[in-house]
């Protein structure tokens, strides 16, 4: 383990109505009744439960993101929303190049990094997330991809107390997959490298690198503490607290 604090965050997707915030609750309690001290937390739901999420977690550690943002701060944009409304609405973070974004709406690097930029602005950290598809991965080409996906999506003013980085391979997300821990170590050695290059050795030293990709209660121990992963973005395990909270707990474990 390095000294980085780790990040858990959960992104809730397309999911949650009011009545799942309950599930807010209970991971509360469940902190409260057995906290994690060693981790820092994230939940990133919907934006239409974004201001009742931030009172159901007024007065908790767990820390409230989104899932997206437009890079301007208002206009005509329907249906879009700005980082500056999000951070009007509670949240301290948000997503950046997600893949379903990428791939569902043909979100490009330098749109990504507009939008992280467009996070800077409004005072909220960025997770900016990077992956290779199945295709590349099969193709031996995953370095070169992250590389070329670094270099576009991540601003020359990232910096690590603004910034995370979440690598997620594409063909782990949502399908029960996850590549080897000596997989996900080469690259985040790789991930933190190449952020050397970019923003400097201090900047790399200190990013956190999050692993994303059906990271489960039973997977966490075995993905969470290869070296340079700094935490969790999760998916589907996010949606209830017993699962979120099963993640989270492997952080009080490894600590005895
Ligand atoms: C995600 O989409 O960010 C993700 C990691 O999903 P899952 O955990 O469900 O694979």
């Amino acid at each position: 383990m390095t000294g980085i604090r780790p990040l858990v965050a959960g992104n809730w997707k397309m999911n949650g109505l009011g009545g799942d915030l309950s599930e807010l609750t209970s991971l509360r309690e469940r902190l409260a009744a057995k906290p994690v001290p060693e981790a820092d937390i994230m939940v990133c739901p919907p934006d239409t439960l974004l201001t009742r999420a931030a009172q159901v977690l007024d007065g908790s550690r767990i820390m409230l993101g989104a899932q997206d943002c437009h890079p301007l701060p208002s206009g005509a944009h329907t249906g879009d929303i700005s980082a500056e409304m999000l951070a009007d609405a509670g949240a301290t973070a948000v997503i950046v190049g997600h893949s379903e974004r990428r791939n569902n709406h043909g979100e490009s690097d330098p749109l990504v990094q507009a939008k992280a930029l467009a996070a800077y602005r409004a005072g909220l950290t960025a997770i900016i997330c990077l992956g290779e598809t199945e295709a590349h991965y099969r193709a031996g080409e995953t370095l070169d991809v992250l590389r070329g996906q670094l270099e576009g999506s991540v601003p020359e003013s990232a910096r690590s107390a603004t910034t995370v980085i979440a690598y997620e391979p594409v063909w782990a997300i949502g399908s029960g997959l996850t590549p080897t821990p000596d997989e996900v170590a080469k690259v985040h050695g790789l991930i933190r490298s190449v952020v050397g290059q970019m923003l400097g050795k201090e900047e790399a030293g200190a990013i956190r690198l999050l692993y994303g990709g059906s990271v489960k209660p039973a997977n966490a121990a075995e993905l969470l503490f290869v070296p340079d992963v700094n935490g969790a973005l999760v998916g589907g395990a996010s949606l209830t607290a017993e699962d979120f909270y099963g993640i989270l707990s492997v952080y009080g474990r490894a600590q005895g």
